[in-house]
């Protein structure tokens, strides 16, 4: 396959020929340079690249350019070349103009002239803008394809799996594309193993019929057993705050293991752009976030087992033993559990059945292309289902958000509600709640219940995403943590009650700030009682916690 290309514009050719020369020689072993000297020639030359079949990873435009401003050149290579990164060249003095044309124009990142020493200020930015776009970027497929339907729960419980373990595939709707020659071509070869939907193709020829998350996890090569059954430190839960901790841990030479039950990012791996993490100032995805933390904790030698849910807790001694959902059991000297959150459920009729066939939790930041030119309803008021409704009105023609109150005001950041209220396609339903769901194989209507008129409206619909709050899920810890009445876990300062360490506390000191009632053991992120729902609380807990993991191991 030909080098994707990165192509650079500038009227100034001494700018030109210098940018062109550092480009070279960092990528020019994995990508192809091109230089133009004038952006409405280098918007001919991305017609031809595009005829041609070619890639483009990166356009690099002057902002000050007298046939044409960088931004307005990167807008019009953005139509040829969508998923291409953007950035822009500037002079201190265009600062500001760069940085509203990052708001204005969806541009990545903008660069300073001049940007010596490149290895300071050019490639590691380029670096981490390549590698996003590496990570998106799909080449002629060549990986596994997944053969279903889309009204199939367990159809939807692989994809949903496989895009939240970045796992790339090609899906294959066999009702939709039955006319498709490609797929009658698939089908006739797999004969009456067609009906053992959902099936995985894999590239190396061999296929698993009514395929599971876990089978596809072991073939794909997700690790889901432990190399050794001891470890310094073991985290349950793979979201920021885990992640964070995992990290933290095995840089400052613990010995880690980190266990997610679905993939890792958590809640946070289902937004599709965070706008409040600091350092990103254009947001990021969650699974965005996601992929990177999974990188960096792997750098410093985590070992991740996913999918693979614990389910028990016992503690020897100093030591803490967990049981996993494989029969399996490790230990550890220190325990954290990150385990956050999990939607709450709906109560309506209908809704449990109809879940995975057009009602969903939550929703992937994957899941909006599938709504093209539909009508999505989105039932809540929180940031959460704010964020989905943006993503959703990207390609559905309609998104509707069902919320119990008069308005989003009490529920949502101001900032998302600003973004709703600027985009046409999205509409608010405000005093009604969802009374019942009609469908015989996959939903088709809604009932709602208004709260103003007290009358039942029923209204036709493919899909409802749900995101009405949400709950720990901790019973499994129940005979060895103390958690508050909604389950979440007590720590620190939470467990000292008129002056009196929690019951079985046998140290010379209270418990540390992230510390439950169990010495060693520690929660942090969502599932704490009294935290923070944030991605950045999660993260600070999660590291913080490592340096009280640091002095529980000293006297252990
Ligand atoms: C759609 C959406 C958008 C959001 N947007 C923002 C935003 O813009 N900014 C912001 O700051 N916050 C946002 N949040 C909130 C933020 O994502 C959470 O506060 C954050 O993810 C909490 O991190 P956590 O690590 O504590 O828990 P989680 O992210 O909930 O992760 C917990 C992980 O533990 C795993 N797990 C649970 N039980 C087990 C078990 N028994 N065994 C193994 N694994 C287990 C789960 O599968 C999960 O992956 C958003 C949340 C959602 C849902």
């Amino acid at each position: 396959m030909a080098k994707p290309v990165l192509l650079t514009v500038d009227d100034d050719s001494d700018v030109l020929r210098a940018i062109e020369r550092d480009l070279r020689s960092e990528y020019g072993a994995d990508y192809r340079v091109i230089g133009s000297g004038s952006p409405e020639a280098a918007l001919d030359l991305l017609k031809q690249l595009k005829a041609r079949n070619d890639i483009v990873a990166l356009l690099l435009a002057d902002q000050r350019m007298p046939e044409m401003e960088g931004v307005m050149f990167l807008r019009e290579g953005m139509q040829i070349f969508p998923d291409a990164k953007r950035a822009l060249l500037t002079a201190y003095a265009d600062t500001n103009a760069a940085i509203s044309a990052i708001n204005e124009a969806n541009i990545h990142y903008f660069f300073m002239k001049p940007w010596d020493p490149p290895t300071e200020h050019l490639y590691p930015q380029l670096d981490d803008l390549l590698d996003d776009w590496r990570a998106l970027y799909r080449p002629v497929f060549e990986g596994i394809r997944v053969l279903g339907t889309r009204w199939s729960p367990k159809s939807y419980e692989l994809r949903d799996f496989l895009a939240r373990n970045r796992v790339p595939y090609q899906w294959i709707d066999v009702e939709l594309s039955a006319n498709d020659p490609e797929t009658k071509v698939v089908l006739q070869y797999l004969g009456p193993e067609a009906a053992s939907l959902p099936v995985v193709l894999f590239p190396d020829g061999s296929r698993l019929l009514e395929s599971v998350p876990a089978e596809v996890a072991q073939k794909v090569g997700l690790r889901t057993r432990a190399q050794t059954d001891f470890y310094d430190l073991a985290i349950v839960g793979g979201g920021p705050a885990g992640l964070a901790a995992a990290v933290y841990g095995a840089s400052e030479g613990l010995k880690t293991v980190m266990i997610e039950k679905e993939a890792p990012g958590g809640q946070a791996g289902m937004s599709a752009r965070i706008e409040n993490y600091l350092g990103f100032p254009i947001g990021l995805s969650g699974g965005d976030l996601a992929r990177r933390a999974v990188v960096q904790a792997q750098r410093f030698g985590v070992e991740i087992l996913s999918p693979l849910e614990a389910v028990n807790l016992r503690t020897e001694g100093s030591y803490r033993f967990v049981r996993l959902a494989d029969g399996n059991e490790i230990s550890c000297h220190a325990l954290m559990i990150a385990t956050g959150v999990q939607w709450r459920r709906l109560e309506a009729p209908g809704v449990g059945r109809l879940q995975g066939a057009g009602v969903y939790y939550g929703g992937g930041a994957g899941d909006a292309l599938s709504y093209k030119g539909e009508t999505v309803y989105v039932v809540g008021g929180a940031n959460s289902a704010g964020q989905a409704a943006i993503n959703f009105a990207k390609h559905a023609e309609r998104v509707v958000i069902v919320v119990r109150g008069s308005s989003l005001s009490s529920t949502m950041s101001q900032y998302l509600i600003d973004q709703i209220k600027q985009t046409p396609n999205i509409q608010i339903w405000a005093h009604a709640s969802v009374a019942e769901v009609h469908g015989e194989t996959h939903l088709e209507e809604i009932s709602f219940l208004c709260s103003d008129t007290n009358k039942l409206e029923r209204v036709q619909a493919t899909a409802m995403f749900i995101f009405i709050g949400a709950l720990p899920r901790t019973e499994w810890l129940a005979n060895v943590l103390e958690r508050d009445e909604r389950g979440f876990i007590l720590t620190g300062p939470d467990l000292i009650r008129d002056g009196q360490r929690p019951k079985g506390w046998s140290l010379e000191r209270d418990p540390f700030l992230l510390e439950t009632n169990v010495p060693g053991i520690f929660a942090v992120g969502d599932v704490r009682h009294g935290s923070v729902k944030r991605v950045a609380s999660g993260v600070g807990e999660g590291s913080v916690a490592v340096q009280f993991i640091h002095q529980y191991l000293s006297k252990v």
